[in-house]
């Protein structure tokens, strides 16, 4: 049950026109019964009314190998559909347009003023993924857009493939998109937008409102019946943008984490190994240190505390005194070497022996705490390049 067909003068007529694509009343050519043929098989056809009054073409013969015949009357409503809503919004809308070459011949070619071309497909039949695809690429080779089109129940695995529209049958009154058309915002992701009509949303693809767009980050488009669209959906180029920004932003947020954590862990196994040097160079043991920390405390302040050791001190550790909100080094204990600091910064040492090494390498006058665990004392000295005094 076509609704095309071929007559001698005025070409191709379409049953879905009120003047049938040329300028000729359904009337005319019903009565008439001028010869007319099937486009894609040459076959002798005749004008007729469906019993839901619905006027077609039908091949006079049998014809089972004619790409046309056999239609039934659900996808002729479709043709019918999405006919009437490429035309709605301002396109021309051609019937069982095949190509030249034969590659494809499609339900509705939608064609803008501008030479635009856009099929409207209407996939009722089973199809798997790879024929889709396959199609839809041949298509993309003569420069024309497809969108697919299905109205069974549930969403068919091959939609996400291309792109496609899952919309609610004709019984169901006017016909509307379950899936899915979907905006963006930051805070819930994707949303399918409700209720759009079957003339609405062609007329955005065809405006190109909406474009098809896939999700590779966020978890798929959620429809109003519930359903969860993954992969391909159509959305405002706007949208597709933000949630590109989004996506991009989430996953400079993320690498960032992972350097900030490479910074840490690197900077941490930097301490430990400072510790460890440190106790090795000094070769100090953790009771003699502890009653070192409690005698500078006693002497220099409750609230100091030793910092882990730091080239930025000879790899000693700096004493800290909190002033305010901030840190200040009032001492530095057992540096293996002195530096600029070493003018005005104190020096803390555990015995004799250490505050002599101090003296060998001082470069000017500078004080040396003795923090004696085993005297338990504190003393201050200054030592200068080859004396203490
Ligand atoms: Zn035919």
């Amino acid at each position: 049950m076509p609704f095309t067909a071929q007559h001698a003068e005025h070409g191709r007529l379409n049953a879905t026109h009120p003047d049938l694509g040329c300028g000729v009343s359904w009337e005319a050519i019903h009565r008439a019964r001028a010869p007319l043929h099937c486009p894609a098989c040459e076959g002798q056809m005749v004008a007729r009314r469906s019993v839901l009054g619905l006027p077609h073409f039908a091949h006079r013969r049998r014809t089972p190998d004619c790409p046309l015949a056999g239609e039934s009357v659900e996808h002729l409503l479709w043709k019918s559909d999405l006919a009437t809503a490429a035309r709605a919004a301002g396109w021309d809308a051609v019937l069982e347009a095949a190509a030249p070459h034969g590659g494809w011949r499609a339900d509705v070619l939608a064609v803008s003023p501008g030479g635009r071309r856009l099929a409207l497909e209407a996939q009722l039949s089973p199809i798997t993924e790879d024929d889709v695809l396959e199609r839809t690429e041949r298509y993309a080779a003569d420069e024309v857009e497809v969108c697919w089109f299905d109205d069974r129940e549930r969403p068919r695995p091959w939609m996400t493939a291309v792109p496609s529209l899952h919309v609610t049958k004709a019984a169901e009154g006017r016909r509307s998109v379950r899936g899915v058309i979907a905006r963006y915002t930051t805070e819930d992701a994707w949303s399918a937008v409700a209720d759009i009509s079957l003339d609405d949303a062609v007329g955005w693809i065809l405006e190109g409102r909406v474009a098809p767009h896939e999700e590779r980050y966020v978890q798929g488009a959620v429809a109003p019946g519930g359903d969860v669209y993954r992969g391909r959906f159509w959305t405002a180029p706007r949208y597709a943008a933000a949630a590109e920004d989004e996506a991009t932003r989430r996953h400079a947020e993320q690498h960032a984490d992972e350097v900030r954590w490479e910074q840490e862990e690197s900077a941490r196994k930097a301490r430990a190994g400072a510790y460890k040097q440190f106790w090795a160079r000094t070769g100090i043991g953790s009771a003699w240190w502890q009653t070192l920390e409690t005698i500078v405390q006693g002497a220099l302040g409750d609230d100091t505390f030793f910092g882990a050791p730091t080239a930025a001190y000879g790899d000693g550790r700096p004493l800290y005194a909190k002033e305010g909100a901030r840190l200040r080094v009032v001492a530095v204990a057992l540096p293996a070497r002195l530096g600029v600091w070493a003018e005005t910064t104190p020096i803390v040492v555990d015995d004799v022996p250490a505050l002599n090494r101090m003296a060998e390498l001082a470069f000017c006058d500078t004080k040396v705490f003795v923090a004696a665990p085993d005297a338990g004392s504190f003393e201050c000295w200054w030592v200068r390049p080859g004396g203490v005094y």
